[in-house]
C-alpha cells in the first residue's frame, strides 16, 4: 500500500516546477544535483548579476592578478543550462515572494509560479560607514564587475589602503604587493584573520605580509576617508595616511530580506533545518545565506564554497523527497603568496592546540583538540596534515598530542 503511494508522490514531485533565486555557487550546484537525481520537471534560476554562475575565489587571487581569463571563472559551460533544460534569467532580481500563491515577482515585471523554491541568495558586502565613504577611489570586492573596476587602477606604484585584515584584505594585499603596489592594511583587531584562524596562524601570516613589504596596522579602525572628490588619505588613529585607492573588506551580510518579508524565520541568515528546509514545506535555502545547525549542534552561518555546494546538494535531496542530514565537516582555503592555507573543521570549541612543524620553514599545521579528539586543523603548505586531519575530524579520532606534534611520525601512520 505504501509503495504505490510513495511512487505516486515521487512522480508528482518529478513533474513540478522548481525556482531557484540566486545564480551563484549554490544555485548552479542545485541545478546539477536536481538533474543528477532524476528531477524531470521545470527549473528556472534567477540571478541579479548579468553573468551565469561563476566562481568567486579566483576574484581575489588569479583573476585580480591577471593570470586567469574571465571565461575560466564560469562554473559551467554555456551549453550546460540549455542541456539541463534550466531557464536562466539573468540581470533580474526577485522582488517579492508570495507564499500563499506560490509565486515570485521579478523586477522586470514578470511573475513566476513555483511548486518548490530554493533561496540561494548569498551575501553582499558590508559597507563601511564613516565620513568620506562615498569618495571616488574606494572599492569593494564581491563580483566580476568589482574586480574589473579595480583592474583599471591596480598599477605598480599606486598607494593602496586596505580596510580589513580578513580573507579579502590579505589575499588582495598579497596580489597587490606582488604587482608592485605600495600596500597598507588597517585591521581593527589585534591580529589578522582573527575570525577565521588561530593565533599562531595569524602571527605567521602577519609576518609573511610584513616580509613582503606590506605595512600592517593592527588595532586600527579607519575613522574617515579624506579628499576633495577622490580619495587622498585614510584617517586612522588620529593620523592621515596618503592613499590613491582603498579596498574595503570588512565582511558580508546575508541576503535575507526576501525571506524576512515573506515571514520566514531569520537570524544571521535564513533559518533552515539539517535538510536545508525552512518552516514552509515548499521553501528551502542553501549557501552563504543560511543560518543552519552545524555538525556540533550549534547554529551558525558559513561563508564557503564547500558549504554552498554541500547544502545545495542536500536541498536537492530534500526537495525530491529523499532527505539526507547535512553534517559535513566544513573546509576552507586561502592562497597568499606561495602559501596555501587549508582549514578543516571549526576551531571555536577546542580546548587544546598542537603545532606540528616549524612556521619558520613555511610548512606547518595547527591541530585543535577537544576532549583529546581532533576537531579542526589549519595547514600551511602541508597537504597531508590537512587531508589526514580532515579524516581524523570525520572519525572523531583521539590522538595523543605528542604524536601529532612529532614530525618524524608520518601523517599516514597517524591516520
Ligand atoms: P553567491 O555565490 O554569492 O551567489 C548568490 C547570488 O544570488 C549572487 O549572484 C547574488 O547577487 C544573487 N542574488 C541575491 N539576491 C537576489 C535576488 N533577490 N534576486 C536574484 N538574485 C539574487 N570561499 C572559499 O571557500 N574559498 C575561497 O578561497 C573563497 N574566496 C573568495 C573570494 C572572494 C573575492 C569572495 C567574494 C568570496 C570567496 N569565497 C571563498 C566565498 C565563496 O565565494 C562563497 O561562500 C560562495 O560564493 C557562496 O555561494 P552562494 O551561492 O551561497 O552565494
Ligand atoms: P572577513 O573574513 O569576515 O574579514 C573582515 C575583517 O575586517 C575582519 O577581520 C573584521 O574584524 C574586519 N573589520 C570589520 N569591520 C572593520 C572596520 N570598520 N575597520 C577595519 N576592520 C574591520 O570578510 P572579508 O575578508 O571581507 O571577506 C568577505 C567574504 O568573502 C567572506 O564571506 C569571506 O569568507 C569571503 N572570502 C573568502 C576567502 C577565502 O575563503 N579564502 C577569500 C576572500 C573572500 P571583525 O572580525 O572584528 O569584524
Amino acid at each position: 500500500m505504501l509503495a504505490p503511494l510513495l511512487e505516486m508522490l515521487f512522480r508528482t514531485i518529478m513533474s513540478q516546477r522548481i525556482v531557484i533565486i540566486g545564480a551563484g555557487q549554490a544555485g548552479a550546484q542545485a541545478v546539477t544535483s536536481l538533474r543528477a537525481e532524476g528531477f524531470a520537471g521545470a527549473i528556472a534560476m534567477i540571478g541579479d548579476e548579468p553573468f551565469a554562475p561563476y566562481q568567486r575565489p579566483p576574484l581575489s587571487k588569479a583573476y585580480l592578478m591577471g593570470t586567469l581569463e574571465r571565461a575560466r571563472l564560469f562554473l559551467k559551460p554555456e551549453t550546460f543550462y540549455r542541456e539541463a533544460n534550466c531557464e536562466l534569467i539573468l540581470g533580474v532580481s526577485v522582488r517579492v515572494i508570495d507564499r500563499k500563491a506560490r509565486t515570485v515577482a521579478l523586477t522586470d515585471g514578470r511573475t513566476l509560479s513555483y511548486d518548490m523554491l530554493l533561496l540561494a541568495t548569498g551575501t553582499r558586502v558590508r559597507r563601511i560607514k564613516c565620513p568620506g565613504a562615498d569618495l571616488a577611489g574606494i572599492h569593494y570586492l564581491r563580483s566580476i564587475e568589482d574586480v574589473d573596476g579595480l583592474h583599471a587602477v591596480f598599477q605598480p606604484g599606486k598607494r593602496l589602503a586596505i580596510v580589513g585584515g580578513g580573507y579579502i584584505g590579505l589575499e588582495v594585499a598579497a596580489v597587490a604587493a606582488k604587482h608592485g603596489l605600495d600596500v597598507m592594511v588597517f585591521e581593527a583587531m589585534d591580529r589578522v584573520m582573527a575570525r577565521a584562524v588561530s593565533k599562531p596562524v595569524s602571527d605567521f601570516f602577519e609576518q609573511a605580509h610584513r616580509t613582503a613589504g606590506v605595512k600592517l596596522m593592527l588595532n586600527t579602525g579607519v575613522e574617515a576617508f579624506e579628499g576633495a572628490s577622490h580619495l587622498e588619505a585614510v584617517r586612522a588613529s588620529g593620523a592621515a595616511y596618503p592613499a590613491d585607492i582603498a579596498l574595503v573588506g570588512i565582511g558580508v551580510v546575508p541576503n535575507m530580506d526576501l525571506a524576512k518579508d515573506a515571514d520566514l524565520a531569520c537570524e544571521d541568515g535564513i533559518v533552515v533545518d539539517q535538510n536545508c528546509a525552512t518552516a514552509d514545506p515548499a521553501i528551502f535555502a542553501a549557501g552563504d545565506c543560511t543560518w543552519h545547525v552545524g555538525r556540533e549542534g550549534v547554529p551558525l552561518r558559513l561563508e564557503s564554497v564547500q558549504n554552498a555546494i554541500d547544502q545545495a546538494k542536500h536541498a536537492a535531496y530534500a526537495m525530491l523527497g529523499k532527505p539526507k542530514i547535512y553534517s559535513e565537516v566544513p573546509w576552507f582555503w586561502s592562497d597568499q603568496y606561495d602559501l596555501k592555507l587549508q582549514i578543516a573543521g571549526l576551531a571555536r570549541s577546542s580546548d587544546q592546540i598542537v603545532v606540528r612543524g616549524d612556521p619558520g620553514t613555511r610548512k606547518f599545521a595547527v591541530f585543535h583538540l577537544r576532549d583529546a579528539a581532533v576537531v579542526a586543523v589549519e595547514a600551511v603548505n602541508a597537504a597531508s596534515e590537512y587531508l589526514v586531519g580532515r579524516k581524523l575530524i570525520v572519525a572523531g579520532a583521539r590522538v595523543a598530542p605528542e604524536r601529532l606534534a612529532d614530525v618524524s611520525i608520518p601523517m599516514k601512520s597517524i591516520a
